[in-house]
């Protein structure tokens, strides 16, 4: 335990024990050991001065849209490569993965019934937590590959090279660049006709479903084009956030800034405040608990991580005295926690109350990631434990990490059923406690990558060779994801 239980700074309440570097303070998992520190100190002053990628603005319409989804308002898809490589940022493959979340969301849409907030995992998923700093690659020990913001994957590229902090801010701005001016160029455009292409789907029952999906979704569209209810130009365009794992605290410090709060901040708190009326913000409704304030705080600027809109922690780096946790307790932005099949009903509690001491609606996701084999046994206690807690969050699931296996000839992959078994299990068990699934976290590619075995095209272990193209984790396809999402609604609208 720490000393910041209770002087929290998050909300701008105490931020005398809090700065972008107080992180530097404490034990650190994941470290990087710098030869040479005066060219990180050069990477540093460079990031310091460059401008935001993201900013305030931004941050906080992902704040209200995490509200409505904590609340049940609408429903949360997040979702990009395990490790992000400098070389996709491409167009195509940035293309691929727009269209890709995009048509997912719809699906989750028909099937939720309500709005879906799209997060990609990507323009700064540079960073990889390994299990182990060495590897064998040919029989000689090398330095595992940690991501390209600090080296490369060739086996010869693996010396820690400051320089690609840098490298990794203009790779994550050039990135967004791109997602920005496709969006304003209209590659969301629901007036377009979009390509749902399900000739893999061999099995008759699951192409009948999928294709009343996507009839439904096409009819819907041409309904509300045809009645005009774009007077708003909502079919123009979508939002996209943006996300990372905050795992390389030296690039999250430099891009950290304290900025003026937008005008139209205001949270959600279940601080009791006898001043404020008792009604939400978000809705203009009658809040669902009635213990529920809103506030807002009196100072008008905060600390805001502009790299990304949303920053989570990983399962590696959660501990609540270490230095990750210390970092994220101080920021702004939207936080995602991993919670796994080692986290502690205590722990968890405690990361919630350091990163979120106010209780605002939404501020944290959990992104629960058990396995489908444990997920029976460890979701009902940490669902009961956070609601007697009072926090309101955003239950995720992510069904990729505790899924993960081994092939007879060691490729590492994960089988379309389990992931799909941990979800509808991740389902069920909210309702079962009289909770929500808030949304999905997923690794995926808009690529035809062979790295998940299963799903519509059948592929088995022998077949991983084929197309077998990840840096890290193995990623669902296109096709998968979207049979994915096809269930995930299916199990929504039962
Ligand atoms: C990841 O999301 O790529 C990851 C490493 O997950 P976790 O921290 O849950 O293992
Ligand atoms: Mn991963």
């Amino acid at each position: 335990m720490n000393g910041h239980a209770n002087g929290a700074t998050n909300g701008d309440v105490d931020s005398s024990d809090w700065s972008p570097s107080s992180w530097r303070t404490k034990p650190i998992k994941q470290p990087v050991l710098y030869e040479n520190e005066a060219k990180v100190d050069q990477s540093r002053l460079k990031l310091r001065h460059l401008p935001p990628i993201v900013t305030p603005t931004e941050i906080w319409k992902l704040r209200r849209a995490l509200a409505e989804v904590a609340q049940g308002k609408a429903f949360l898809l997040q979702g990009g490569d395990c490790a992000e490589l400098f070389d996709y940022c491409n167009d195509n493959a940035i293309e691929s993965k727009i269209k890709l979340l995009l048509q997912m969301s719809l699906v989750l849409i028909w099937g939720g019934n309500k709005p879906v907030v799209r997060i990609a995992r990507m323009a700064g998923q540079y960073a990889k937590p390994r299990s182990s700093p060495v590897e064998m690659v040919d029989g000689k020990q090398v330095p595992s590959f940690r991501g390209d913001i600090l080296n490369g994957y060739q086996p010869d590229q693996r010396d820690i090279d400051p320089q690609r902090l840098v490298q990794a801010y203009f790779h994550s701005a050039a990135t967004l660049n791109y997602v920005r001016a496709q969006l304003a160029s209209g590659i969301a455009d629901l007036h377009n006709p979009m390509d749902w292409n399900l000739g893999h789907v061999a099995d008759p029952g699951l192409l009948e479903k999928y294709s009343t999906i996507v009839n439904s979704i096409r009819e819907s569209l041409r309904f509300m084009r045809t009645v005009g209810a774009d007077t708003a130009g909502q079919l123009e365009t979508v939002d996209l956030f943006t996300s990372h794992e905050a795992l390389l605290l030296e690039y999250e410090e430099a891009l950290t800034r304290k900025l003026r709060h937008p005008s139209n901040r205001t949270t959600t708190t279940t601080k009791t405040s006898p001043a404020a009326p008792k009604v939400s913000p978000l809705t203009g409704g009658a809040l669902l608990n009635p213990a529920l304030t809103p506030t807002t705080s009196p100072s008008n600027s905060g600390y805001y991580n502009t790299s990304a809109h949303f920053l989570w922690v990983g399962d590696r780096t959660r501990q609540p005295d270490h230095a990750h946790i210390e970092y994220l307790r101080g920021i702004e932005n939207p936080l995602g926690i991993k919670v796994g099949p080692t986290t502690t009903t205590p722990d968890l509690l405690q990361l919630l109350d350091l990163v979120n001491p106010r209780k605002e609606i939404g501020k944290v996701t959990l992104i629960t990631r058990y396995g489908a084999g444990k997920v029976d046994e460890l979701l009902p206690a940490h669902i009961a434990a956070v609601r007697e807690s009072g926090h309101t969050v955003v239950w995720q699931c992510d069904p990729m990490h505790g899924n993960t296996r081994s092939t007879s000839s060691g490729i590492k992959t994960r089988s379309f059923d389990a992931v799909f078994a941990e979800l509808a299990a991740a389902l069920r068990i909210h309702k079962e406690c009289g909770s929500f699934l808030g949304g999905v976290h997923l690794e995926l590619t808009g690529d035809a990558v062979t790295e998940c075995t299963g799903g519509s095209e059948g592929w088995r272990d022998e077949d991983l060779g084929l197309r077998y193209e990840t840096f890290c984790d193995p990623r669902l396809n296109e096709k998968q994801a979207l049979e994915l999402a096809f269930l995930v609604a299916d199990s929504l609208r039962a």
